[in-house]
């Protein structure tokens, strides 16, 4: 089981499934919002159980991004007519169990870091 929660803790969210793609983005969106590399992890909907008034932001007509309205934390991230919701490996409370697989959007990265891990990158 993975649970998680935002910084205040008025959202609140767990998974028994397996997650699938861990992977960090370094997209413009990403950066913006959560303030530098956004590493994420997806599930069915149905398998992802989420308390608390998340505030979901139309970024663009492809995507929401779920944030809590209170202390800001940027936590999901789904794409419109999509059945998999993305949560936030850094809201997750103790050890994920999971291993970033790649990184993507790394042609938007900032410019103030390096990539050297050897995880695979994605433009
Ligand atoms: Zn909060
Ligand atoms: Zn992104």
């Amino acid at each position: 089981m993975i649970r998680g929660s935002c910084l205040c803790g008025d959202i609140r969210f767990e998974t028994a499934a397996q997650p699938q793609a861990a992977s960090m983005c370094h997209c413009s969106q990403c950066r913006k919002q959560s303030g530098g590399i956004w590493a994420s992890a997806d599930v069915h909907d149905e398998d992802l159980a989420i308390t608390g008034p998340v505030n979901w932001f139309e970024a663009t007509a492809k995507a929401k991004r779920g944030s809590c309205p209170r202390c800001g934390s940027f936590l999901f991230w789904k794409g419109t007519g999509e059945d998999t919701t993305s949560f936030a490996l850094g809201a997750v409370d103790g050890n994920s169990g999971l291993r970033v697989e790649k990184h993507i959007f790394t042609a938007s990265k900032g410019d103030y870091y390096t990539l050297a891990d050897g995880v695979p990158q994605q433009d």
